[in-house]
């Protein structure tokens, strides 16, 4: 292979004095334009959710996030800058390698998450969820985990602020990965696959079905919001989806911003995997605040799995937010709250709904685009990146590799000579179930 110029810079790092001091509130400058989200709804009462409601679910500072539609930026604590501090600022990668396999005149950028034991970009948000409980006095968190990287991710969090985790596993995950269990036991977290009978609403769904067996982030939700609203002096905790994450999650975008300011580049297209919406809302961040602002018009395009396709096939309206109908109605895209994806192995992905906040910005037109891609071409372009890139990457994460590479190889046919930023969220080492099937040749588009 041709040398790479020792002009260009190949990751663009930033000092850890330029570890962003806050996250930033993307609402604030929605609402400005107008495009502010509507409220939560009490299913009981069909009435926007009150902090005190929703402070009996999340720890009060968390519920404050959740309803804050008018700080535009919240402090970063100390305690969980410092935190960051072990494994951030991330880099931005310039993808040189991918450029010439795919003889593109782009320049392909990705931020790098997959840093940190979790595995994810996941620990963002995990240590500033634990940190506001440790804050408040709660000892006692739960949560629910897909693919695990969340789980271990908020094992890693309560583990190093001393709080005791129950973490509800959807169960074809917790098969498929029975080491992602082990990770989280080592953090001190206590695993249980779901649906379980340890709960009513998990027996229930038992009961129901059968054919539920291999369960779902929906109903994993129900079953640790059970626990937490029912266990003295324990809240629940979430991944992904909700305001407060999205927050977090912003200084991913913030630093990608800074490290591509610094080399002066402005991405053309900024592309992400939409699970719940989180990784790919914190990315966006930065550039969307400039696009509401008119100052910068980046392209935004979202990536989801074929077999979970809330945004291109789902309907925006109010729904429950898991399978068991206990946590507050959201409006936003949705299949359904009783939609069962297929077992892919892209467990992060597979959740019925998306944020909020993504779906009310695909909604007005500021996503421009939102694409479904197939789980076997996922897979070939996530091999195709580990081959020349290095890193392997996680199934979610190479639904956006996926992307990227079709967006360069348009790129190459129109010698257009775009900038292209993708969110490369995490590693693959705990999926090799997944790519060995898919070595054999035994990869489906539903398993
Ligand atoms: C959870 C996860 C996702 C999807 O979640 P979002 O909230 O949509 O970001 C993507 N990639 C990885 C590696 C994940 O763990």
């Amino acid at each position: 292979m041709e040398k790479i110029p020792s002009n260009i810079p190949y990751k663009t790092y930033l000092n850890e004095h330029d570890l962003p001091k806050a996250w930033y509130n993307i609402r604030v400058d929605m609402k400005k334009k107008g495009i502010d989200i509507n409220p939560l709804l009490n299913p009981g009462t069909m009435q926007p959710v009150t902090l005190d409601e929703l402070s009996h679910i999340f720890c009060t500072e968390l519920a404050k996030q959740e309803l804050d539609n008018t700080n535009q930026y919240i402090e970063i604590p100390g305690e969980v800058q410092d935190f960051y501090k072990m494994y951030r600022p991330s880099p931005v990668v310039r993808a040189y390698c991918l450029e010439k396999v795919l003889g593109t005149p782009a320049k392909i950028y990705y931020k790098f998450e997959g840093n940190n034991t979790s595995g994810s970009h996941k620990l963002n948000s995990a240590i500033a969820q634990a940190y506001y409980a440790k804050a408040q006095g709660i000892t006692n968190i739960t949560t629910e985990t897909g693919a695990g990287q969340w789980g271990t991710a908020l094992s890693m969090a309560c583990g190093y602020f001393g709080l005791d985790l129950l973490v509800y596993m959807v169960r074809c995950s917790a098969q498929s990965k029975p080491m992602r269990k082990t990770l989280m036991e080592t953090y001190g977290a206590t695993v249980i696959e779901s649906p379980s009978t340890t709960t009513k609403v998990g027996q229930a769904m038992l009961d129901a079905s059968p054919d539920n067996y291999t369960g779902s982030l929906g109903t994993a939700i129900s079953e640790a919001v059970e626990v937490a609203v029912t266990k003295p002096n324990t809240r629940y905790e979430l991944g992904s989806v909700l305001n407060q994450v999205l927050l977090h999650q912003t200084i991913i975008g913030i630093e990608s911003k800074l490290a591509l300011d610094s080399i002066d580049e402005y991405p053309d297209e900024v592309i992400g995997c939409i699970g719940g919406g989180s990784n790919f809302g914190g990315l966006i961040a930065e550039y969307m605040h400039d696009k509401l602002d008119g100052k910068g018009n980046a392209h935004f395009i979202a990536v989801e799995p074929e077999s979970c396709p809330s945004c291109t096939k789902g309907e925006f309206r109010y729904d429950f937010c898991d399978t068991g109908k206990v946590t507050p109605l959201a409006e936003m895209y949705t299949l359904g709250y009783d939609f069962m994806p297929a077992p892919t192995h892209a467990g992060g992905l597979r959740y019925h709904g998306m944020s909020p906040i993504i779906s009310k910005l695909i909604k007005e037109g500021y996503v421009d685009d939102v694409r479904a891609v197939d789980q076997v071409s996922v897979f070939a372009a996530a091999e195709q990146f580990a081959r020349c890139e290095g890193i392997l990457p996680a199934p979610e994460s190479a639904h956006a590799i996926k992307v990227a590479i079709d967006e360069a190889l348009k790129c190459k046919e129109s010698s257009e000579t775009k900038t292209i930023l993708f969110g490369l969220t995490g590693t693959g080492y705990f999926d090799l179930y997944a790519y060995d099937k898919f070595n054999k040749h035994t990869l489906t588009g539903s398993n």
